[in-house]
């Protein structure tokens, strides 16, 4: 296992990744489960993900509560992290983002379906939640426990989630799978989005979703990808 402080890095770059691959920009957060107490999940303070540096990542109870509160304000949206990690004991990093590639599925009554091979690590399913259908109206902000835990409930075994007219949130088994997952469900959000302009669309079958989904989370694939998007970030800051 990585000492805390290599994940503590590594959650950083992870912010910055996401931001500079226009996933997460003032808004939006990703968190892991922590690696020494999986009751517990790191996540920033409220801070814009390309600013988070290593002192603004705090710890939470899995009740989305800091484990040392202090004058430091704290992200409205973190109980999403909190209830799925106590739905999900496989999943060790959460984010919760408002994509501009994906914002279009959020409105439209079209699904997104996984239409490349890269796209496949969304899964073959993504399920969409609306807050409307157990809450009725809200600021649209997910902030209490009990949407949080409707969230994860609509999650259900899968690893994307659609938010209607808000965003998505996306589970990973580690911070580098759902960093991965986030960038490949924007790119195939986009290529199904055009494709939909040319006309009729193909989509993956279940079992090419299943295969390659899988082949492309291998290490191999996602530390090669990761390595560039880190470098790029470095490059921009
Ligand atoms: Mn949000």
């Amino acid at each position: 296992m990585a000492s805390l402080k290599d994940c503590i890095a590594e959650l950083v770059v992870a912010n910055h990744v996401l931001a500079n691959e226009d996933v997460l920009d003032g808004f939006g957060h990703i968190s892991m489960r922590a690696p020494d107490d999986p009751s517990t999940y790191l996540l920033s303070r409220a801070r814009a993900p390309e600013l988070v540096e290593e002192a603004d990542i705090v710890r939470f109870t899995l009740d989305s509560d800091p484990l040392e509160a202090d004058k430091r304000s704290y992200y409205s949206e973190r109980v999403i992290h909190g209830e799925i990690y106590k739905a999900r004991p496989d999943v060790m990093a959460v984010c919760h983002h408002h994509a501009p590639a994906v914002m279009p599925f959020c409105i439209a009554n079209v699904p997104l379906r996984p239409v490349t091979h890269l796209g496949a690590t969304i899964g073959a399913t993504v399920p969409v939640w609306d807050s409307q259908d157990e809450f009725g109206d809200t600021n649209l902000l997910v902030a209490k426990p009990e949407e949080g835990a409707s969230l994860a409930r609509a999650l259900g075994e899968n690893f994307v989630v659609l938010m209607r007219r808000h965003g998505a949130t996306v589970a990973g088994r580690s911070v580098r799978e759902a960093v991965f997952r986030c960038v490949y469900l924007a790119n195939n959000a986009r290529t199904q989005l055009a494709a939909a302009q040319l006309g009729q669309y193909e989509t993956l079958t279940p079992g090419e979703v299943a295969m390659s989904g899988e082949f492309n989370l291998r290490p191999y694939a996602v530390d090669r990808a990761w390595e560039r998007w880190a470098m790029r970030a470095v490059r921009r800051g």
